[in-house]
Parts: C-alpha cells; sequence; structure tokens
C-alpha cells in the first residue's frame, strides 16, 4: 500500500470516530492505547442510542412488539459476530461480558469438570492474567498441572518447546493469538494440530488478533475461541465465546438463572440449548447489538484492508523506535512483510520510567500505556519491572506515531539531562 492510499484510509474513517477529534492539555489527543481498548465509531455509538431509544425491552421472554424487536437486534447480532469469525453455526457464539468471562466460562464449565489429577494444562509465558488466573483456579481444585512454553531467542513462541511439552497427558492448550505485550504472532494452526494429535482441545485468545485480522474459527480448528468487543470498536460489556458445536453441547452450566434454562422444578432443571445454556440472566442487549454494528463497521472497510494498513503503520513506528538508541523493544522486529507481529510496541528507554514517560508524554496529549500490561509473570521472566506500551489501530496516521516519536525523544533528553 503506498503512502497515499494509508492516508486515504486514515482520512476516510477519523471523523467517524468523535473522540479522536478533541485536545487533551492543549494538544491534539494522539491516542495510542488501542491495545487496551479501542475507540468507537458513530455507527456504533448510534445502534447503542437507537436500541435503548427505540427498542429497549428485555429479549426471548415476551411477545410484544419491543421485546420482539430486542430479541431481533440480539440474535442478528449474534449472526454478525459467528459470519465475522466465520463459525460453522450460529450458536457456536456465546455472548459474555469480555474475553475474561468467556475464558472463565470454559474453565468453570468445561475445566471444573473434566479435568483431573495429574492432567496437563499447556499455557505460554506469554499470557494476559485472563488465560492464565482461571487456569490456576481449575490447577489448585482438580489437581491438574500448569505447563508453560518459553520463548525463542528473538522472543516468540517457541514452537519446539511446545512440541517437547504436549502429551497424552495434555488436556488443554490455552495459547493468545497475538501477545499484547511482544506483539508476536503465534502459530496457533500448528499449536492447535500438534494439540490434536494428542486428543488435547485448544483454547485461543484472539483479543489482539480478532479486532486487526480476518480470523477464521474453522481454518484454525481451534476449540474456543475468545475476543472482547471494546478492543474491536464495540462498547465495554460484551465479548464473545466462539466453541465448537457438540463440545459446547457437553458442557454443563457456568451460571444459573432465568434465560438458560428448559423446564425447572423446586429441587432440579433441565437447560436450555446452547447459545442460551450460558447466556444466564438479561444479557447486555444493546451492548450486543452495538457489538454487531462494529462488525458491520469493520467489515465494510474490510478486514484485508484494516490489516495491510497497520502493517504500514507497525512499520514506521518500529523504524521511529529502532532509531532511537536508549529506546529497547521487546518481542520480535518485524519481519519484512510485518506478518510476524501486530502493531504495537512495548519498550524501556533506559533512564525514564514507563509510569513517568506515560505522564509527560499525557502532557502533549499522547495516551501510550505503562505497567505490566496484565502479564506480570511475562515481565518477570524477561526481568522487566514494567514497559511503556503504544499500540495503534487503522485511525492512527504517521503524522501521530511522528509527535509520539517527538514527543518521545524530548522527554528522554530531558530525562538524561538529569540523570545522564
Ligand atoms: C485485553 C486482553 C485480555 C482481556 O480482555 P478483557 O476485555 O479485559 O476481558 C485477554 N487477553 C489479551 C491478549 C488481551 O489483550
Amino acid at each position: 500500500m503506498t503512502l497515499t492510499q494509508e492516508k486515504t484510509l486514515a482520512a476516510r474513517v477519523r471523523a467517524d470516530f468523535p473522540i479522536l477529534h478533541q485536545a487533551i492539555h492543549g494538544k491534539p489527543l494522539v491516542y495510542l492505547d488501542n491495545a487496551a481498548s479501542s475507540q468507537k465509531p458513530l455507527a456504533v455509538l448510534d445502534a447503542l442510542r437507537h436500541y435503548y431509544q427505540n427498542d429497549n425491552a428485555n429479549v426471548h421472554r415476551g411477545v410484544h412488539t419491543l421485546s420482539s424487536r430486542a430479541t431481533d437486534g440480539y440474535e442478528g447480532a449474534r449472526d454478525k459476530v459467528a459470519a465475522f469469525v466465520n463459525a460453522a453455526h450460529r450458536e457456536e457464539i456465546i455472548y459474555t461480558r469480555n474475553a475474561t468471562e468467556a475464558i472463565n466460562l470454559v474453565a468453570y464449565a468445561w475445566g471444573m469438570s473434566t479435568l483431573q489429577r495429574g492432567d496437563e494444562i499447556i499455557l505460554s509465558v506469554m499470557e494476559h492474567h485472563a488465560n492464565l488466573i482461571p487456569w490456576q483456579f481449575v490447577a489448585q481444585k482438580t489437581g491438574a498441572v500448569l505447563r508453560f512454553v518459553e520463548l525463542t531467542g528473538t522472543q516468540d513462541f517457541d514452537l519446539d518447546h511446545y512440541r517437547s511439552l504436549v502429551s497424552d497427558k495434555t488436556k488443554l492448550v490455552s495459547v493468545v493469538h497475538a501477545s499484547n505485550m511482544l506483539g508476536c504472532i503465534n502459530p496457533v494452526e500448528d499449536i492447535v494440530a500438534i494439540a490434536h494429535q494428542y486428543g488435547a482441545k485448544v483454547l485461543i485468545d484472539a483479543c489482539q488478533s480478532v479486532p486487526h485480522s480476518v480470523v477464521d474459527v474453522q481454518a484454525l480448528d481451534c476449540d474456543w475461541l475468545v475476543a472482547s468487543g471494546h478492543k474491536m470498536c464495540a462498547p465495554t460489556g460484551i465479548g464473545f465465546l466462539y466453541g465448537k458445536k457438540e463440545l459446547l453441547r457437553s458442557m454443563p452450566p457456568f451460571m444459573g438463572g432465568g434465560e438458560m434454562i428448559a423446564d425447572v422444578f423446586f429441587d432440579q432443571a433441565t437447560y436450555a440449548d446452547i447459545p442460551h445454556r450460558f447466556e444466564a440472566g438479561t444479557p447486555a442487549i444493546g451492548e450486543a447489538i452495538a457489538l454487531g454494528a462494529a462488525v458491520d463497521y469493520l467489515m465494510a472497510i474490510g478486514m484485508d484492508k484494516i490489516h495491510a494498513y497497520e502493517q504500514e503503520l507497525t512499520a514506521y513506528l518500529f523504524q521511529q523506535l529502532n532509531a532511537i538508541s536508549e529506546v529497547k523493544i521487546y518481542g520480535p522486529q518485524p519481519d519484512a512483510g510485518v506478518t510476524n507481529r501486530v502493531g504495537l510496541a512495548a519498550f524501556t528507554t533506559g533512564a525514564v520510567h514507563p509510569h513517568d514517560l506515560s505522564t509527560i508524554l499525557d502532557q502533549a496529549g499522547i495516551a501510550i500505556r505503562a505497567g505490566h500490561h496484565c502479564t506480570q509473570p511475562l515481565h518477570r521472566h524477561l526481568g522487566a519491572q514494567s514497559t511503556a506500551r503504544a499500540s495503534v489501530y487503522f485511525y492512527n496516521t504517521r503524522e501521530e506515531i511522528d509527535t509520539f516519536i517527538t514527543a518521545l525523544k524530548e522527554a528522554i533528553e530531558f530525562f538524561g539531562g538529569i540523570f545522564g
């Protein structure tokens, strides 16, 4: 993609995001914290407002007009999400509050009831806390054992080490598709195929891949996949779990209550079929509908276009950061076509503490994240207390990266002057 085309895409979409057009401390906002949460286009905000203004009612239970509109919107959005990740059946999509809840659903409904002492769960050292703590719960309760795939010398997923860990004891492999700290894209097709040779199930944490590229659950052949709406232009409070139909059907309920039942007696009940078995209580109806609007919005642009544009931006971000000698970036360097990583860079700068850096950049209108990014064991593993992280989405521009780099250099010079 050429520079002019790139400008066209960013220029075309930026008007859709009202929040981007504001000043922070008197400077134009440069939002580079997209790996933590994305901004929302008008189409999504409008869908939310339209629902509450015109159609608000509870789903499934009512026969009146508003209830049937709410139900149509809610179930229609499920079709959109199913198409977005190419699920074979719409009931393979379960709405959750976020990816965290989706992983907990699998951990409680499947893990707690299926795993036994000595069974092994393979994770990697780069997992987000959301894909670690629930499995610690399961291990503590069932006696299952957690094993961790290490990194290669270039800080990628070590596929050879993974191969050496998988065995007949392996019952689950739960790994991140694209790391929210290292930025690497993991070889999930291989990971799934190897696990399946041993009859193990595979869960993919797709929080950092689904918003940025085409993700096809049938091509991956994963057993479960999770993502959060708020990182893909949708509101907070909505995310989803994909699971293979028969597998989901075999799982007992996670939470009990309304919506998830078939027939209820005082002392027992039978449960609804999927997806409703796993959607107890009144769901986030407006948010689910807005997630559908986000999917429409992303698909209208084209995930391939979004991906290609972000590859360009990522190459540029790395080129600029690599030119600053004090900057140390974690994770693999982008390959020639930027096919091996997503558009984020976690880094340290020597003299400037990441939190101080984030505070200084905020004064210049620039939003980046500082901390352990919910990957504390990974930071410890890499010998870093915390890192700063800049992350792009398709509405970011090269000019914004320039603004960020200029402010970063000034901060390093300033602190270098004090401590150097
Ligand atoms: C954001 C993120 C999560 C958790 O998402 P929530 O929306 O907080 O549930 C899990 N894994 C990765 C890789 C993430 O980036």
